[in-house]
């Protein structure tokens, strides 16, 4: 018996298509049907989820979205301990996955109440799959924040992130942010991934410069994930960069200070410039 059917109170954190309405598991259907509340994004949207898959709402929804889950979780706690089966879903894919819902989880858990899941459907994840990159490490990166300084200093790090770098943008914005990214990695490898599991389902492969281009001045739509390539492993010219950082350790900074320093400004591995400075740092002592 799962843990699920064994406890009574309980919060099911429930994953919901990201498209096609015949991804929601039969094990979502069943908690959907039987649970006391559904917390949900967007009442209407659920209630159109419920009733296509001839699941009555009756009284079940409550909203809880991005700027009511603070006022929400006290209730939701004391619903998961008085015994009640509480589940969670949001518009679309998995809960607390840039979407609300992670305050109330962690609230339950911090009470000691019981959390479990459906999992299923999530963009990252799916887009991820089907990029045709390296998956073994990568890093989720949520939405490219909006704001122009923001933007800068992610996509700067970026430059330097060797995991592959998954994130959210709008097909709005979505020409802008790789004619920026084609400034700084140009060359890397990139997975443009829409609209999946709907019908219009399309992965474009290619180098940033390449999709930034192809992007150029023209409209996209539908829901787009971002996978990109992470920074390929830089081979130190020591000799060039030797030079530098012995004057940094001679003008007194630590080794650690020397490598920070110096890493910002070519963009190389901390790691190996950190080995570099330790073997100066010996060889002058
Ligand atoms: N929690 C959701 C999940 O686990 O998939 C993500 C929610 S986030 C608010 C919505 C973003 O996910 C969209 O802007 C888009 O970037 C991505 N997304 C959602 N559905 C998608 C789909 N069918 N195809 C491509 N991207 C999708």
């Amino acid at each position: 018996m799962s843990e699920m059917e064994r406890v009574g109170g309980r919060l099911t954190v429930v994953a919901t298509p990201i498209g096609n309405l015949g991804d929601l598991s039969p094990r979502a259907e069943r908690v959907l049907a039987e649970a006391d509340v559904i917390l949900c994004e967007d009442t209407r949207h659920t209630r159109g989820l419920l009733s296509a898959r001839g699941i009555r709402a009756s009284g079940r929804l409550v909203a809880l979205h991005q700027h009511n889950e603070a006022s929400q979780v006290d209730e939701v706690v004391r619903r998961v301990l008085a015994g009640e089966h509480v589940a969670l879903v949001s518009d679309a894919g998995t809960p607390g996955i840039s979407d609300p819902g992670s305050r109330v989880v962690m609230a339950v858990a911090d009470a000691g109440g019981v959390v479990s899941t459906i999992p299923g459907p999530s963009a990252v994840v799916a887009a991820l799959s089907v990029s045709g990159l390296e998956t073994e490490r990568f890093v989720m990166e949520g939405f490219v924040p909006r704001r122009a300084g923001e933007r800068r200093a992610r996509f700067d790090e970026w430059v330097r992130e060797s995991r592959t770098i998954v994130f959210y943008e709008s097909p709005q914005r979505i020409a802008e942010t790789m004619a920026e990214l084609a400034d700084r990695c140009g060359d890397r490898r990139v997975a443009l991934v829409r609209e999946l599991t709907k019908m219009y389902e399309e992965v474009r492969r290619g180098t940033v410069a390449e999709l930034a281009e192809s992007l150029r001045d023209r409209t996209t739509l539908g829901e787009v994930v971002v996978v990109l390539e992470g920074a390929r492993e830089t081979h130190i010219d020591t000799s060039s960069l030797e030079g530098t950082l012995r004057d940094l350790l001679k003008s007194g900074r630590s080794v650690r200070d020397a490598v920070n320093e110096l890493s910002h400004d070519v963009g190389v591995p901390h790691r190996e410039l950190y080995q570099l400075a330790l073997t100066l740092r010996d060889q002058e002592e």
